[in-house]
């Protein structure tokens, strides 16, 4: 087998994560704080039924509570339930990349602080990541897979099978992150995948973020998608008396921008996962040629659209 590879990135993440990284509820907490005072927030329920009428439409939830609104926005995430009951089933906008992953956290006993450390075989890749420098880090262990393995999503013991079968490395900290992986309470599985649909509204009802165009995280630009297109569908309500007219807006002028950044995700072959020795070996060459953080986004794709200002 191709020798594997450690590639650390302290000096290159550590630089980038002091700078930016949070975690990801530290991210929602900011968005809640920002909005709990004009926001009617209802925690415990979600939405069981809606039923779309001409002037309004009603939802019921799963506690049976039943209310009208104007509109609806489906904001919940890649598996959108509210997709599902406008939308139809996932499949077919389901466009699965080739790879699976799992997340847990994990003490942090190599003492990693706002850095983090991949471990690269072609196909395959562990990472360790430390947002900030406490007792915990973030483990990641993804491996490619063609066909998306549907007997394991909903059993999480299936799933700590394949994960482990998939690294049987007795190398670096991947018998440590096994076991760990093996044991995790907060353990996260799934494919890697994006969500592609021809349309991100119907009637009353839009979706937004992940539920409508997921990129998957070897973008890195899940969260500025979601947080973009929430701005736009904001901003062209605010702007338009018909809903239909500004979910049609929305669409128009968002959907070049999620389209370059989806198309970033190329197959699997990407600087994150290189799937091939070719590729790990280039991705490891430019990483030994950067000797600082690039002054600007490396990606022009990344800041490809300019926001429109509702004011
Ligand atoms: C391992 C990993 C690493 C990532 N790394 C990055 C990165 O570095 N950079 C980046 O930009 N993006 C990254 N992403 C992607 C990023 O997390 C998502 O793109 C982003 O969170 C999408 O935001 P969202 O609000 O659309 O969906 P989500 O963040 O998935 O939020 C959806 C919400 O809806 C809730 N929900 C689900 N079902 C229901 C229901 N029935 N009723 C009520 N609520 C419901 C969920 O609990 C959740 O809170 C990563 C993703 C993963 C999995």
């Amino acid at each position: 087998m191709w020798s594997s590879v450690v590639a650390v990135l302290g000096t290159l993440a550590g630089a980038a994560l002091a700078r930016t990284a949070k975690r990801r509820g530290d991210l929602t907490q900011t968005l809640y704080e920002a909005v709990r005072e004009s926001v009617t927030f209802l925690f415990n329920d979600s939405i069981a039924t809606l039923d779309d009428r001409p002037d309004s439409i009603e939802v019921t939830f799963r506690s049976g509570h039943r209310r009208t609104f104007d509109i609806v926005i489906g904001a919940d995430g890649i598996h959108s339930p509210t997709r599902r009951l406008v939308f139809g089933p996932e499949e077919p906008f389901h466009h699965h990349l080739g790879a699976c992953f799992a997340g847990f956290t994990l003490p942090n006993h190599l003492g990693l602080s706002r850095e983090g450390m991949l471990w690269n075989s072609p196909g395959r890749r562990a990472a360790l990541y430390a947002a900030g420098s406490g007792g915990q880090v973030f483990g990641l262990l993804s491996f490619r897979r063609p066909d998306l393995p549907f007997d394991v999503f909903h059993d999480q013991e299936a799933q700590r099978a394949l994960v482990a079968a998939a690294f049987p490395d007795e190398c670096w900290e991947i018998p440590g992150m096994v076991a760990r992986m093996r044991a995790a309470d907060d353990l996260f599985f799934d494919a890697i995948s994006q969500i592609r649909m021809p349309n991100w509204s119907r009637g009353r009802v839009a979706l937004v973020g992940d539920a409508a165009y997921a990129p998957s995280f070897l973008t890195g630009q899940g969260t500025s998608l979601a947080l973009v297109g929430a701005y736009v569908l904001a901003g062209e309500l605010a702007t338009h008396t018909d809903h239909a007219e500004a979910f049609d807006a929305y669409e128009k002028v968002l959907r070049p921008f999620v389209t370059l950044n989806q198309d970033l995700a190329n197959e699997g072959d990407t600087a994150l996962f290189p799937a091939t020795e070719e590729s790990l070996r280039k991705r490891n060459a430019a990483l030994r040629a950067l000797s600082a953080l690039p002054a600007e986004p490396p990606h022009a794709t990344y800041s490809a659209l300019t926001l429109p200002d509702y004011e």
